[in-house]
């Protein structure tokens, strides 16, 4: 473990020099070293954010630079407090109480608004007096819309509130791989005692239990205990625990016993809220036009719209330049939706008729009968009736001709054309995407 630290040690100064200090403090000082397994350091991130940037962005630099530690190393992997118990030999020095909440997500951190208002007073209320109301908690709602976060900020207050309380956090899916496990090992009752001695079992993401018996019969009777001697639960969900489907109807009948409230999309100020915290808390400042523009139009769910401010930081670091409108347009440009909408008229579509067919617009607007200029100047007129709806008699005008069945015939024309030739056909639905696509 010695040995592990000091690889650690070195690995982060190998980092620091390729890495501004902000965004070593922001995504390096945050990792602590598990343990090594077959020359794999293991590194443990205090969150799924976190992770996924340092793997999308990091990890390389990170790889290398433990290679260049120690010889010893030949790959990295990074890991989330969840699944620190798999690595963790030395269970007795673990304290499972709190390894796995996240240090960030406290109620200080969370940002209230109208979407979730009811969450979290309810999740602040069980954090006052844990067992004795609302129990059991369910909150649901979509994903990344702040589940996790409030019940890991339910743990840190209770563990602030009555220092001696045991409070355990678990998702649904290390519940049933500890239980799996625990069947496999033949090691029941240590399961049971670790489940069953607590005065707070909050299990995230149940919606994942449903479908296994076993481990429904295993939940309900771990929940039952906890009830009955008045120990808190809490629970999330995606859905209301009405409408999980293959939840047996017991435990269904327990959670709707307690107190289920949802957690909705945010609105926009509630979003300009939580971009302006992170970006406080990440010591950048952002222009507030800046922040508008990503709370306006980046989807929903809070994980994106965290990751989009990730990536605009990312990219500012990366072109060593300050946060501009043009620049998170830049980093954000996959996620914005194409915003080149072109005004489709009369006079484009003509102008992109005749380019197409390499003629110029006074031949395609005068009375010359010839083919090379005839055919375009039918498909114009198509172009008009079709994308734009013109009457047969505005589009004669807009050709300087009176007579409104020129229109009329020229219609009838390219569509039995494109009922004929392929070939055609195919040119026309080029010329259409070049009129709509600028
Ligand atoms: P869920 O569990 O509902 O899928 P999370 O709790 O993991 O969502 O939230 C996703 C991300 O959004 C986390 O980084 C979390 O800190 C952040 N987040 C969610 N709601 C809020 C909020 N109200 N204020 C600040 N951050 C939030
Ligand atoms: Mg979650």
């Amino acid at each position: 473990m010695e040995q592990m630290q000091g690889i650690w040690a070195l690995t982060r100064e190998n980092i620091r020099k390729n890495m501004s200090s902000m965004s070593f403090h922001r995504w390096i000082d945050v990792l602590e070293p598990v343990t090594i397994q077959n020359g794999i350091l293991i590194i443990q991130c205090p969150d799924g954010t976190t992770k996924s940037t340092l793997t999308e962005y990091y990890k390389d630099t990170l790889r290398m630079a433990a290679k260049q530690a120690n010889t010893q190393i030949v790959d990295i992997m990074l890991i989330l407090p969840d699944q620190r118990r798999d690595f963790d030999h030395d269970e007795q020095t673990a304290t499972p109480s709190i390894y796995a909440l996240n240090p960030r997500y406290t109620f200080d951190t969370f940002v209230v608004g109208n979407s979730n208002r009811s969450a979290h007073a309810a999740a602040q209320a069980v954090a006052k007096a844990p067992g004795r109301v609302y129990n059991p908690l369910s909150l649901y709602g979509g994903v990344g819309l702040g589940k996790t976060h409030l019940m890991h900020a339910i743990g840190h207050a209770v563990k602030q509130n009555f220092p001696t309380a045991r409070v355990l956090y678990v998702t649904s899916e290390t519940f049933t791989n500890e239980l799996i496990e625990a069947i496999r090992m033949g090691k029941n009752a240590e399961f049971r005692h670790r489940f069953r001695n607590v005065d707070l079992l909050m299990v995230d993401d149940v919606q994942f239990i449903a479908n296994r018996q076993s481990v429904q019969e295993e939940f309900f009777n771990t929940f039952n205990t906890l009830h009955n001697a008045g120990k808190g639960i809490v629970i999330s969900s995606d859905r209301p625990p009405q409408e999980i489907a293959n939840l047996e109807e017991r435990i269904r009948s327990r959670l709707v016993g307690g107190l289920s409230v949802d957690i909705q999309e945010p609105d926009v100020e509630t979003r300009i809220a939580i971009l302006r915290n992170k970006a406080q808390q990440e010591g950048r400042a952002v222009d507030d036009s800046i922040i508008q523009f990503i709370a306006e139009h980046v989807p929903n769910n809070i994980r994106q719209l965290e990751g989009s401010l990730t990536k605009v930081f990312f990219y500012s670091n990366l072109k060593e330049e300050p946060i501009t409108m043009a620049l998170a347009r830049e980093a954000l440009k996959d996620l914005l939706p194409e915003d080149k909408k072109v005004d489709v008229t009369p006079t484009r579509i003509k102008e992109i008729v005749a380019d197409y067919y390499h003629i110029n617009l006074q031949s395609l607007m005068s009375q010359r009968r010839d083919k090379e200029v005839v055919v375009p100047r039918q498909i114009s007129m198509y172009l008009c009736h079709d994308m734009l709806s013109l009457p047969y008699k505005r589009i004669a005008l807009l050709f300087d001709r009176t007579d409104h069945t020129t229109a009329i015939s020229a219609c009838g024309r390219i569509e039995t054309m494109m009922q004929e030739d392929a070939e055609f056909k195919r040119s026309l639905e080029d010329i259409r995407k070049k009129i709509t696509e600028g």
